[in-house]
């Protein structure tokens, strides 16, 4: 079979890798249908990740169960599955809290951009659709696979609800998901920081109240015009530089909370966040907590995070699905293995 594998910053290669199989009971081997380009991905294409070995890549997929293990008793071959970023098994101390992003026993994937793929902890991590989605839900369902189990992290862990004011930071394919679940959350003011006009609309269209164009200190003042002078009860800090962070730190209010989901590239300003009385959550996503309650939305129709992917491609073609992101001129890459 055929997948993606990074084998140095910028080199993506579309290329011949060994058919995934049952290793563990436990195991479920899918044919994917369709995966996509996450913006942590492009860490390692841009260099500021190293990449000591070829390495397959891609953490993001929905697609057919075609095996199981012999332990597997929750899915079965045929049916439609999407599991989070970071599989885990669902039943151990940490995932009974919800906690399932730091199960004791997880697991990883090897390389989720490919025609195949073996899911570890097949019960724990898949969650099945009850019937054959329509093909126009796929972009949706994918997008729960991260990016907006990810933006509802964020939205989580700042405490968002009835009658906050939530600013977000970063208009990548999080960032944008992140004020879909601010807005679902039911936050009447839902600020997206953005320059982009084609990122701007999909903020829009997910129910953004105010757009904020300007940065830095002009930024910092748009968002406290906004919030009554003192900045935004939850800000959602979804890229993970140290800008950004202290661009969450300047747009929150005294008081308030910063859901942190961009991976943490520089240090966090501690002083800031304690002269201010500043609340910090986050960390990877308990997707797997989320995701039945974000597929349902999804197939009811309620919510539609696919509109987040601006580009599809055939898995084929992967190295330009991520030249694509990383020049800006995509979002977010949707690929698809049979197109
Ligand atoms: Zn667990």
């Amino acid at each position: 079979m055929y997948g993606a594998v990074i084998h140095a910053p910028g080199d993506v290669r579309y290329e011949e890798r060994p058919e995934p199989t049952i290793i563990e009971p436990t195991d479920a081997v899918i044919r994917v249908v369709a995966a996509c380009v996450c913006g942590s991905d492009l860490w390692r294409y841009r260099g500021i990740s190293p990449v000591p070995n070829p390495t397959p890549i891609g953490h993001e997929y929905c697609g057919v169960v075609e095996a199981v293990g012999d332990a597997v008793t929750t899915v079965k071959h045929g049916d439609f599955v999407v599991g989070g970023f970071n599989p885990c098994d669902n039943t151990c101390a940490a995932c009974r809290k919800g906690a399932t992003a730091n199960c004791l026993n997880a697991a990883h994937y090897e390389g989720c951009q490919a025609e195949k793929l073996r899911v570890p902890l097949a019960d724990g991590t898949l969650v099945a659709t009850p019937e054959m989605p329509a093909d126009d839900l796929i972009p949706s369902i994918l997008a729960l696979s991260d990016v907006m189990c990810t933006g509802w992290h964020a939205a989580v862990s700042a405490g968002v609800g009835p009658g906050k004011s939530v600013a977000v930071v970063g208009d990548g394919a999080v960032g944008l998901c992140a004020v879909l679940a601010a807005v679902r959350l039911g936050a009447p003011v839902v600020i997206a920081m953005s320059r982009h006009e084609a990122r701007q609309k999909v903020a829009t269209a997910f129910g953004a109240t105010h757009i904020v164009a300007e940065r830095g200190d002009e930024g910092i003042a748009a968002i406290q015009a906004l919030t009554d002078g003192i900045g935004a009860d939850c800000v959602l800090e979804c890229v993970g530089t140290e800008d950004a962070r202290l661009q969450a730190s300047g747009a929150v209010r005294v008081g308030g909370n910063i859901g942190l989901v961009g991976v943490p590239h520089g240090d966090l300003p501690i002083e800031q966040f304690f002269w201010k009385n500043i609340g910090t959550k986050g960390g990877p996503a308990n997707c797997r907590a989320y995701l039945p309650h974000l597929l349902e939305l999804v197939l009811a129709r309620t919510i539609n995070p696919g509109i987040v992917f601006d580009l599809e491609l055939p898995l084929s073609e992967i190295a330009e699905a991520y030249a694509a992101m990383d020049e800006r001129r995509a979002i977010k890459s949707l690929v698809r293995p049979n197109a």
